[in-house]
């Protein structure tokens, strides 16, 4: 029997309807409308189109939002010039600074990245955050790993007790999504490139979340019959063909659940980007 898609858009306007209600509950109290900030260096197509993207849902949702575009030559000063102002400007309650940075910035991007005020870190990449997360206390979440997350839990997929395995151990996606699975008592493995046997271990798996970054990796023989499958890759193999990391026309006739590229995980990340503002908005003015 062929697998239940789970579509982004549905589970993606569960959490902006959500939000929505956050959002008009939190300027009732206040009186301030919350405000992201977000700063891209460069001109990288892909970014582009992200940021353009998230402007786009923040003023849908009636959230105030700045893209602060920087050339490709930005130094590495000007641009934690640039993160301080928003830190000190009391309008801006979420900063995200768009990744990959250009090649010259990129040895620099952690120390960039810590430059942001942990309260206002809406992608949940400081330090102070990635640590809380995995202590499991109260924090700002990384934006794709919490849409996997919520998107499970919407969707009815038990977590507890159950075998989940996520291919990739990016800071963004692969470790976060594993202690975020570790919190809600599942029985985490991380593989990656060094992994022996990954068929066997993927074979395991009652959840399995791929995020490689290489089209067509996960195959239907890499499945437990049953299993929900989770595509976080998005790879682009034509100027307009995204696919995921999933083989997804044969792995969806054995497992029970499959997201599918375009159209899944990515949806869910923006509408968690605009929960996050909403709760660091929250979190400074209450
Ligand atoms: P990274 O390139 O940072 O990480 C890829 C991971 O895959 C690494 O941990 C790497 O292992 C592992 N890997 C590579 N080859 C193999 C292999 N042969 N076997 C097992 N593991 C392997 O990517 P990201 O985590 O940033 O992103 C992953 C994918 O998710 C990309 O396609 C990206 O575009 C997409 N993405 C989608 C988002 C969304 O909103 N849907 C948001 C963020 C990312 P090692 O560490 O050993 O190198």
């Amino acid at each position: 029997m062929s697998a239940v898609i789970l579509s982004g858009k549905t589970y993606a306007q569960e959490l902006k309807n959500q939000a929505k209600i956050n959002l008009t509950e939190l300027i009732r109290q206040t009186g301030v409308t919350p405000g992201l900030a977000v700063i891209i260096v460069g001109a990288d197509p892909a970014s582009q189109v992200y940021v353009r993207n998230k402007h786009r849902t923040c003023r849908e949702m009636g959230i105030n939002s700045q893209v602060i575009s920087l050339p490709e030559n930005t130094g590495k000063s000007a641009l934690i010039t640039a993160i301080k102002k928003l830190n000190e400007d009391v309008s801006v309650h979420g900063i995200l600074l768009q990744l990959p940075l250009p090649k010259t910035l990129q040895p620099y991007e952690s120390e960039i990245l810590y430059n942001i005020n942990p309260s206002k870190d809406v992608d949940g990449f400081h330090p102070v955050n990635v640590g809380k997360l995995s202590i499991g206390e109260k924090c700002m979440v990384p934006c794709t790993p919490l849409g996997c997350i919520k998107m499970l839990e919407s969707a009815g997929i038990p977590i507890d007790g159950k075998n989940a395995v996520i291919i990739g151990r990016s800071n963004i996606v692969g470790k976060p999504m594993a202690n975020l699975l570790l919190a809600k008592n599942a029985t985490v493995t991380i593989c990656h490139s060094h992994t022996q046997n990954l068929k066997d271990i993927t074979r395991t798996a009652d959840i399995l979340i791929a995020a490689v970054g290489r089209p067509a990796f996960v195959t239907a023989d890499m499945i437990k019959p049953g299993a929900a499958i989770i595509d976080v890759g998005i790879n682009r193999i034509a100027p307009k063909k995204l696919v995921g990391d999933v083989d997804f026309t044969a792995v969806k006739e054995k497992a029970a659940f499959i997201t599918p590229v375009p159209g899944g995980v990515g949806l869910l990340t923006i509408a968690t980007l605009m929960q996050n503002t909403i709760e660091a908005a929250r979190q400074q003015l209450l």
